[in-house]
């Protein structure tokens, strides 16, 4: 990898954690920022660069998630901004449905390149992964004439009325929210650590989810069935392998649109350049957002030609849907993730993580299960001697890290697993140093 850095790569916290700056910035947040608008860090952002947040104080975090998987180039790549500006000062916006534009055209043509499948494919771009979501279920019921929508345990598909119902966990996401979209069918999913049978294979977990869609619903009935090849906020998932080609075969068989939430894997965060590709799946739709465009916000839908061409004219878009500065961000990026082999950075990570933490894993009883593809992996911690989820052990470890300056964040149905994603441009050193905090915290809590 071959990146300069603008800030040094050091942690560093000056005495008092939150400092007075972001204490102050608090107490106005408080005053005019809406309550349920949560953050997990205490402190307020001033200068990000490669692995390293600045805080308005001057401390120094290391970044372990990238602002949810978004800035995998780096928050402030070189590249990147300098495409934003140049097309800032062009136009910022015309909106795509009144005057188009080249560079949608450019990024469309890309994705068709680079996303899973070998046919004829059309994309659509929007502001965010849920819209991205909605519009792939839209287009698979004007595809298919058919209503029911499956989705699986611990999914997550966004905080929109249709992406929450597609959403597993109730709190936060949906509690109080309802009504929620009808015809959303829930199946249960492979979650290898957490099988009652512990020797089933992912071709018998897809039949299983098979079986009870056929009873359930009938396979005539479904128009779509998504999921996230990789689990994201449900806790880093990772299907037993067979689990995700039987369910697109089954799919196939019933004329259902199999849908592969690409949003938190998507774009060299799993060591591949989407998840699908890992067991070489070919989703008839894709729907990407976080990694895509280096912190920008844009969302797409990108999918079988016939599917999205089956939709009537207008009946697809959205005011700023691929804005023009947020795609110029997007083909810098992804010009970043081939010109840097990003995907195979990921893997780096992942071996790196596999070989310290599988090692600790060994002496400390509390790490249930280790896990993930990629710069995408997780830790799932349990009570000694089983496998109950101990989110109060989780929550301590991730605090004893913030503290010594390395933002990490948790995730999973239980709130019991630790997620690292960092940004891929980070170095290996401050990796190594962000390991060593983490397993300190592990020592001393678990
Ligand atoms: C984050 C996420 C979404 C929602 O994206 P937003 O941009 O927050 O709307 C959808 N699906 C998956 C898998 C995600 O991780």
């Amino acid at each position: 990898m071959d990146v300069t850095y603008r800030i040094e790569q050091k942690r560093q916290i000056n005495g008092a954690f939150p400092g007075p700056k972001s204490q102050a910035l608090a107490a106005r947040r408080a005053k005019a920022v809406a309550a349920g608008v949560a953050s997990s860090l205490p402190v307020y952002a001033a200068d990000v660069d490669g692995g390293i947040i600045v805080d308005v104080d001057g401390n120094q975090l290391i970044d372990l998630g990238s602002g949810i998987a978004v800035t995998t180039v780096g928050a402030s790549n070189p590249a990147v901004a300098k495409a934003v500006a140049e097309q800032a000062a062009r136009f910022t916006h015309t909106c795509f449905m009144v005057a188009p534009y080249e560079n949608y055209i450019e990024l469309a043509e890309k994705l068709a390149t680079i996303t899973p499948g070998h046919f004829e494919k059309r994309a659509v771009f929007f502001n965010s992964g849920a819209e991205a979501v909605e519009n792939a279920i839209k287009v698979a019921r004007v595809a298919t004439g058919r209503q029911a929508v499956v989705a699986f345990d611990h999914a997550y598909h966004g905080r929109t009325n249709l992406t929450m119902g597609l959403t597993a966990k109730a709190a936060p996401y949906k509690r109080g929210f309802g009504p929620l979209a009808p015809e959303i069918y829930r199946m249960p999913m492979s979650y290898p650590y957490r099988e009652e049978n512990p020797n089933i294979s992912g071709k018998e977990a897809a039949e299983r989810a098979i079986l009870a869609m056929e009873k359930q619903i009938g396979g005539d009935q479904i128009a779509a069935i998504i999921i996230e090849p990789i689990q994201g906020e449900g806790g880093f998932i990772v299907p037993a392998t067979g689990f995700l080609p039987r369910v697109a075969e089954w799919a196939k068989e019933n004329g259902i649109v199999f849908i592969a939430d690409e949003v938190q894997a998507g774009f060299a965060r799993s060591g591949a350049w989407f998840a699908s590709d890992i067991e070489g799946i070919e989703p008839d739709l894709v729907t990407v957002a976080k990694g895509i465009a280096g912190g920008m916000p844009l969302s797409g839908l990108i999918g079988r030609a016939e599917l999205l061409d089956s939709v009537h004219g207008g009946g697809l878009g959205g005011t700023y849907g691929g804005n023009p500065v947020a795609v110029a961000a997007a083909l810098e990026s992804i010009k970043f993730m081939e010109e840097q082999d990003l995907a195979g950075r990921a893997r780096q990570i992942e071996e790196q993580f596999f070989t310290r933490f599988g090692a600790i894993q060994k002496e400390v009883s509390a790490l249930g299960d280790i896990r993930g593809r990629g710069a995408m992996v997780a830790i799932e911690f349990v009570k000694a001697g089983g496998k109950e989820p101990d989110a109060a052990l989780t929550k301590k470890i991730a605090e004893e890290c913030l503290a010594e300056g390395v933002l990490i964040l948790t995730c999973g149905t239980y709130g019991n697993v630790v997620r690292l994603l960092p940004p891929l441009v980070i170095s290996d050193e401050l990796l190594g140093e962000a390991f060593d905090v983490l397993e300190a915290a592990i020592r001393k809590h678990a």
